[in-house]
C-alpha cells in the first residue's frame, strides 16, 4: 500500500512518514502543496494525508483539484482545532475524513486503515483470501489458522494483492506498492520476494496470469 503525506512540518511528517513504514506501507512525501497537487495528480497511491495548510498551494486547492481531476483516491485531511467550517469543506470537497492537530499518531493509522478499508470495500480490519488470513492492525499472517512469519516487504505485496484480490496486479504496479521509491528493485527482485511467499503459503496460492501480472486466491 503506498501512501501520500503532504505536510509541511518536518516534525510531523517525519513522524508520521516513520508511524507509516512501521505499520509496513510505502510512503512518499512532499513538502508543499503544489508537489503534493503534482504528485497526488500523476502518482497512483492507496490513500494521501493532507494537511490544510501548506505553502505554495493551500490544502483545500490540492483537495479540490485532485477531485477535478477525477483522482479517486482516498483523503484524509490535517485541520486546525477548531476549524470546522475548514472540515465541513474539506467533507464537501471530497475529502473521506479528517484529524484535528494536534492529533495522537495512533488515532491517525487507525482512520487511514478505515479508509483504506473502505475504498476496497472491505469493513473489518482483517483480509480472507481461502485459507489465508491478513490481520491489518497487527500485520499477522495466518494460513489455516497457523502463524506465517513474513518480511516486511513480503507483507506488503501481500496485503497489496489481497486488497486487489479481484483482479491481476501488473508486476510494475505490485513493485510500486512495495519498494519505496528511492530503493530501485532490479527486475528479479519482485520475483523472488514472490517466489518465497509461495513457498510459505503454496504455490496456488499467488497464480501467474501472463501477460497481466499477479493474482493471490489461486485459480479459485
Ligand atoms: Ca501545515
Amino acid at each position: 500500500m503506498r501512501v501520500l503525506l503532504v505536510e509541511d512540518e518536518a516534525g510531523i511528517a517525519e513522524d508520521v512518514i516513520e508511524a507509516l513504514r512501521g505499520a509496513g506501507y510505502v510512503a512518499a512525501h512532499a513538502s508543499d502543496g503544489e508537489e503534493g497537487w503534482f504528485l497526488g495528480e500523476t502518482e497512483s497511491y492507496d490513500a494521501i494525508i493532507l494537511d490544510l495548510g501548506l505553502p505554495r498551494l493551500d490544502g483545500m486547492s490540492v483537495l479540490k483539484r485532485l477531485r477535478a481531476a477525477g483522482v479517486e483516491t482516498p483523503i484524509l485531511i490535517l485541520t486546525a482545532r477548531g476549524a470546522w467550517m475548514e472540515r465541513v469543506e474539506g467533507i464537501d470537497a471530497g475529502a473521506d475524513d479528517y484529524i484535528t492537530k494536534p492529533f495522537h499518531i495512533e488515532e491517525l493509522m487507525a482512520r487511514l486503515n478505515a479508509i483504506l478499508r473502505r475504498g476496497k470495500g472491505q469493513l473489518t480490519a482483517t483480509i480472507e483470501v481461502g485459507r489465508l488470513r491478513i490481520d491489518t492492525r497487527r500485520m499477522n499472517v495466518t494460513l489455516d489458522g497457523r502463524g506465517v512469519a513474513v518480511s516486511p516487504l513480503e507483507y506488503r505485496a501481500l496485503r497489496y494483492l489481497a486488497a486487489n484480490r479481484d483482479r491481476a496486479v501488473p508486476q510494475v504496479e505490485l513493485a510500486e506498492h512495495v519498494y519505496e521509491s528511492e530503493q530501485e528493485p532490479d527486475s528479479n527482485a519482485l520475483e523472488v520476494l514472490v517466489a518465497r511467499l509461495r513457498r510459505k503459503l503454496g504455490a496456488e496460492m499467488i497464480a501467474t496470469r501472463r501477460g497481466f501480472g499477479y493474482m493471490i486466491g489461486g485459480a479459485a
